[in-house]
């Protein structure tokens, strides 16, 4: 079971954000912007190659929640979401990194 699968539980703590039946919003333990946020599916998924268009369409609408709370729409943000080996992808489940609340340099999550 992954880290993320235990913050779902709530068998770790977060520092969250937002949440709503299917998804889940909390802030990185180690932020690489002044506003760092992880937005995760609680269905158990691998990595973006594994979620159905549907569910990515309200994962879209999650996110877009999430910014607005955090106050970064308008201001702008970079979302990345890391897959597989070759990405350096450390949790294996379905998380997307939303960056800002500043100038982002060129270092991605
Ligand atoms: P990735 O390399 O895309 O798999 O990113 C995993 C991210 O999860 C990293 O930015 C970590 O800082 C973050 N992370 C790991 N454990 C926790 C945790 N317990 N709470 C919040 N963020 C975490």
């Amino acid at each position: 079971m992954s880290v993320f699968s235990k913050i779902i539980k709530g068998e770790i703590p977060c520092k969250k954000v937002y949440e709503d039946e299917e998804f889940l919003a909390f802030y990185d333990i180690a932020p690489k912007a002044k506003v760092h946020i992880l937005a995760i599916p609680k269905k158990e998924l691998k990595d973006f190659n594994a979620i159905d268009s549907a569910l990515m369409g309200k994962m879209s609408a999650f996110i877009l929640k999430v910014v607005e709370i955090a106050g970064i729409k308008e201001s702008g943000y970079r979302l990345v979401t890391n897959i597989g080996a070759n990405s350096g992808q450390e949790v294996p489940h379905l998380h997307f990194h939303i960056l800002g609340g500043e100038r982002l340099g060129g270092n991605f999550a």
